[in-house]
């Protein structure tokens, strides 16, 4: 068999990937795909490259790196408050392995069909293990969040708990070690399968005044939210949400470096003016929506963290992909 037939095989076992959707006028198998996005409402995208050794160990179960593939971008889509719907997928692998791809299009397949997310495309090639990703969605005219839209004075709120992730990548690493067997598996699954909050960030539109996922750490993702709305933020280290496997597994003191130095957690980091903040938590009440304020936004063009009315000093505020 050449290795152009084995190819296009690939190509032919993503066709029924991910969901079915009657706004797909043409899916995969023509030139370009042909869609019909809703009347009224603007496209968005967003696009994210995954490659073996840097985002993701090489060896890591290609369930898990389906699944990341599309969960970075959905991510991405929910923090602008859209509803996922197609996705494009390229798929630059070092030779066409049919257990490596079963895994990789059930992990991709079982998150897209969750979101209904049909993939409309894709692109097969021989190289270094390498996924890109695109995703569209739709958001009514004019209603997407943004970072640029907070002001001195808005409350900072943060879905679920940090931290995890980055944890789940040391152990995985084998740079941490860890006998509580249950803690290590919920990290681990944090990092290998993480959850975005697609949900969570259509809710809150009309609600938040800006808002950002949560990819490369907290404290840096936080302070991009600032700069773009011109302003800096402030976070209280005691209001950090750190899971309870998180605290057993490093104590919380290190528990809560990692929640504002860790990347990976795709949760929503979103403000909220005060005078509206009653407002969210009746129409997403918290136990259900799961998120809580860690800081405000002030007059100033930096991040700070404070403990107990004192700045802390750190070296650091998040993973830089560029910095090593
Ligand atoms: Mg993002």
């Amino acid at each position: 068999m050449t290795s152009l037939t084995e190819f296009a095989l690939i190509e032919r076992y993503f066709s029924h990937c991910g969901a079915e959707r009657r706004d797909v006028e043409l899916g995969v198998g023509d030139d370009a795909a042909l869609l019909r996005p809703p009347v009224g409402e603007d496209l968005v995208a967003a696009i994210d490259t995954l490659v073996a050794g840097v985002h993701f160990p090489p060896d890591a179960a290609p369930g898990s790196i389906g699944h990341r593939a599309l969960a970075v971008n959905l991510s991405d889509l929910a923090a602008m408050g859209a509803r996922p719907a197609w996705a494009l997928l390229a798929l630059t692998l070092p030779k066409p392995d049919e257990l490596w791809l079963e895994g990789f299009a059930l992990g991709f397949g079982a998150l897209a069909r969750a979101h209904d997310v049909a993939l409309v495309g894709g692109d097969t090639t021989k190289g270094p293990l390498c996924i890109t990703v695109q995703l569209l969605g739709h958001v009514p005219h004019s209603s997407a969040l943004r970072r640029s839209g907070a002001r001195p004075g808005d409350a900072l709120f943060l879905s679920g708990t940090v931290g995890d992730a980055a944890a789940g990548l040391l152990l995985e690493q084998g740079r941490l070690a860890l006998e509580d067997m249950a803690a290590a598996k919920e990290l681990r699954a944090r990092f290998a399968f993480p959850i975005p909050r697609v949900a969570l960030g259509e809710r809150l539109r009309g609600h938040a005044s800006a808002c950002i996922d949560v990819s490369d750490g907290l404290l840096g993702d936080a302070a991009k939210l600032g700069a773009a709305s011109g302003c800096g933020v402030q976070i209280e280290f005691e209001e950090l949400p750190v899971s309870p496997a998180l605290l057993r597994a490093v104590g919380a003191e290190r528990a809560r470096h990692l929640a504002l130095t860790g990347g990976d957690d795709y949760e929503l980091c979103f403000s909220v003016p005060p005078a509206r903040v009653e407002e969210l938590e009746r129409a997403l009440p918290r136990e259900r929506w799961d998120y809580r304020r860690i800081g405000t936004l002030r007059d100033a063009a930096d991040a700070v963290v404070t403990r107990g009315g004192t700045v802390m000093q750190f070296s650091h505020s998040g993973f830089d992909h560029f910095s090593s």
